[in-house]
């Protein structure tokens, strides 16, 4: 009985010598002058195909052989051989090739020629079947199973914090609201809907972070992480934003704003390590058809300490630069991020944390600092993308929490369960979140967020 094994497992040279079947769909189909055919064939296991050689003595050559074209699904049983071609340790000399599913030449939209990524984007649930997004899509799997190993090794919990919320958490961005009243005939208190009357018996609405959440954990766990999907309702419409995006939200009791930083330096080094020795073949690809830095920007990941830098220090650096930004700097303001890309990617031409942000622009929950004017907040800078992780220190002190919600307008009364955790045995603590699909992008040098998601949700875009 032949072996089942992967395209992966069949390309290494120890299966030389085996009888194994193979399953997957066809690339490409050559025939020879001399009266056989080799198949490109691949099945997701690994970027490289294996050529399959086919011969004119197979039984079903004429009827399914050369049939096949690029997308045909099939069987080949056959023997494992060393390959004389170039790039290649293997190939199979078949026995047998069955065809389970044919696909039309004419209609079947991935022939040979490269399809532009919006072009992909059209066709996401067939995209998944092309050389760049196969590539994505194992990079994407590397790293959540890197994330995941690295808290488990560490020792935090994996909460689970919920999609629908009725707290407008944070004011992260515009909430997308979640209602089973009907949109024709709401049921109205005086001119305002009247949400008693929902499902909820208030407004509800699908998380922007599960941060707060997860707080809860961590003050009463010790070490806790979420690694969820959220949603914002930014009709931004940019390169960098989705609807629908994932995060991964450490929180961590009894830390510091330095250990925060050390946590986040340790993750992006893990991930980016995983990926440069556990898909080497996709980093290739990557480097050499989308971005020739790739390789060379994760292998610093890995190997530079990371720079830390307080943000007035920052301001003082962008305002002094000769750069010309669209954008002014000006203590107080947010950094854009042409701001963000300069420190990373010129001024230091290393990942940079800038930390100690201006109170006004950074959200309640970040501890103030004994200078009255900034919070113990953090962000990462990283060349091409800019801020990658967003964190701080929490405010931990139930009366500076308190005045600092009022000063933001928010209702301490909304978030009596947020504050419980300062009024019950508060402990200082501190936390970042960080978007999966960023670190995507970064890693592959991808330039839109669309392509590195497998179904994005963008103004007008639900379809798949
Ligand atoms: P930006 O300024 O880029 O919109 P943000 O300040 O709103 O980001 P946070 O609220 O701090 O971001 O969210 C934490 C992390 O989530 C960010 O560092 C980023 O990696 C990611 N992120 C935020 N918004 C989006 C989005 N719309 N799509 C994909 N990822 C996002
Ligand atoms: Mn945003």
């Amino acid at each position: 009985m032949p072996d089942k094994l992967s395209v992966a497992e069949a390309r290494r040279a120890e299966a030389v010598g085996r009888d194994v079947v193979l399953q997957g769909w066809v690339r490409t189909r050559r025939d020879s002058k001399a009266g056989f055919s080799f198949i490109e064939l691949n099945d997701g296991s690994s970027f490289g195909n294996i050529q399959v050689v086919a011969g004119a003595e197979l039984e079903d050559y004429e009827a399914v052989v050369k049939r096949l074209s690029a997308g045909c699904s099939v069987s080949v049983e056959g023997l494992v051989k060393e390959s004389p071609g170039k790039g290649q340790a293997t190939e199979i000399q078949a026995t047998r090739v069955v065809l389970h599913g044919t696909a039309d030449v004419e209609t079947y939209p991935l022939q040979k020629k490269r399809h532009s990524f919006e072009f992909l984007r059209t066709i996401a649930h067939l995209r998944p079947r092309t050389n760049t997004f196969g590539a994505i899509a194992r990079v994407r799997n590397c790293v959540c199973n890197s994330i995941h190993g690295l808290f488990q090794e560490e020792g935090f919990l994996y909460v689970h914090t919920p999609v629908i919320t009725a707290s407008d958490c944070e004011g992260a961005g515009e909430m997308f609201q979640v209602t089973t009243l009907p949109l024709d005939n709401t049921p109205k208190q005086g001119p305002q809907v009247d949400f008693t009357q929902d499902f909820f018996d208030r407004p509800a609405f699908l998380t922007v972070s599960g941060q707060l959440e997860a707080e809860t954990f961590a003050c009463g766990l010790g070490k806790a992480y979420t690694f969820g999907p959220t949603f914002r309702a930014e009709n931004s419409n940019t390169a960098r934003h989705l609807a629908e995006f994932w995060m991964i939200e450490p929180e961590m009791a009894f830390c510091d704003l330095a250990g925060n930083m050390d946590l986040a330096e340790r993750l992006l080094k893990r991930i980016c390590g995983d990926v440069l020795t556990k898909c080497p073949e996709d980093m290739e690809f990557f480097n050499l058809r989308i971005d020739k830095t790739v390789i060379e920007t994760l292998q610093q990941i890995v190997d530079v300490e990371f720079i830390r830098l307080p943000y007035t220090e920052a301001v003082e650096i962008l305002k002094g630069c000769s750069e010309k930004f669209e954008f002014a700097v000006e203590w107080g303001v947010d950094l854009q991020s042409e701001h963000e890309r300069y420190l990373t990617e010129k001024h230091f031409a290393s990942p940079v944390i800038v930390y100690d942000y201006p109170r006004t622009i950074k959200p309640f929950y970040m501890r103030l600092n004994d200078d009255d004017r900034t919070v113990c907040a953090m962000d990462v800078l990283v060349p091409r993308v800019g801020e990658i992780v967003g964190g701080s220190q929490r405010e931990e002190r139930l009366d500076v929490l308190e005045l600092r919600m009022c000063d933001q307008d928010l209702n301490p009364e909304d978030y009596w369960w947020y504050l419980d955790l300062r009024r019950f045995g508060t402990v200082p603590h501190a936390g970042f979140g960080l978007g999966l699909e960023r670190v995507i992008q970064f890693i592959t040098g991808m330039s839109n967020i669309r392509d590195v998601i497998p179904f994005p949700r963008t103004p007008g875009n639900a379809e798949f």
